[in-house]
């Protein structure tokens, strides 16, 4: 997510000056990174017209060269990984990881979420988990959470019973409210930025263990067939982490 997604803050009433509300919001709205973000060449083109000059020069560059990798992908897929990364456009993991076509199924959302077991709540993270566990039988389930997550900055500076903003993303990213509440507990004395950073890790465990809620990922933890992992994509300093839950 850009920061863009710290916009619930800007429709929102202004805070008092000196209020923690108020104090939140400043945090997001003048820092230096806040500066309007450099454009992509896309910006310069017409969008179509990028989409067809990008595919001629990946099947040129790639597809036609590889024909070892793209070849078996046609018969079907085996991947190894599901991967959950967050929509932001600035950590796509095929890019960051260097993960080849058929080697991840992946689901990108708003901070790379995934709700608790619900058939009616989450059916979109839910039949993708389904699919990777129980037909492609994946062995290693990747949730990625990362640095500057504007998901992660807006489930920050909600303030607990105040109206939505948006149809969807408060609710979404309310998912991850008992990591928010754990991290404003634990680290009350902290920046705004760092309180962020720590709930962008908490996050993805809490992630993890609504994971666990899913009786055939469970299953799967279970007999040794499946692992669970999360991950930390700092793209400000170029760092990425890893940890395996437990
Ligand atoms: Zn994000």
């Amino acid at each position: 997510m850009s920061g863009c997604l710290c916009l619930p803050c800007n429709k929102r009433p202004t805070p008092k000056a000196g209020s923690s509300a108020a104090t939140k919001v400043d945090s997001l709205q003048k820092k230096p990174t806040q500066q309007p973000p450099p454009q992509p060449p896309s910006k310069n083109m017409d969008a179509v017209e990028r989409l067809k000059s990008g595919f001629q020069k990946f099947k040129t560059d790639v597809y036609d060269k590889k024909p070892e990798l793209f070849e078996p992908l046609k018969e079907g897929q085996a991947p190894t990984y599901m991967v959950f990364a967050c929509s932001d456009s600035r950590c796509c993991p095929s890019v960051t990881l260097g993960l080849q076509p058929g080697e991840a199924f992946t689901v990108r959302n708003i901070a790379s979420m995934i709700g608790p077991y619900d058939k009616t709540k989450y059916t979109g993270t839910g039949s993708a988990i389904e699919y990777a566990v129980c037909a492609l039988k994946v062995s290693c389930i990747v949730v990625i959470g990362h640095s500057r997550c504007g998901g992660i900055k807006a489930l920050l500076s909600m303030q607990d019973g105040s109206a939505d903003n948006f149809h969807f993303v408060e609710d979404w990213v309310r998912i991850c409210h008992p990591a928010k509440k754990k991290v404003q507990a634990e680290c009350k004395m902290l920046p705004f930025d760092e309180q962020c950073s720590i709930l962008e890790r908490a996050a993805v465990n809490v992630s993890l263990d609504n994971l666990k809620t899913y009786p055939f990922v469970k299953e799967a933890v279970a007999n040794g067939k499946l692992k669970l992992v999360g991950g930390h994509y700092d793209f400000v300093n170029g760092k990425f982490e890893t940890w395996v839950s437990s």
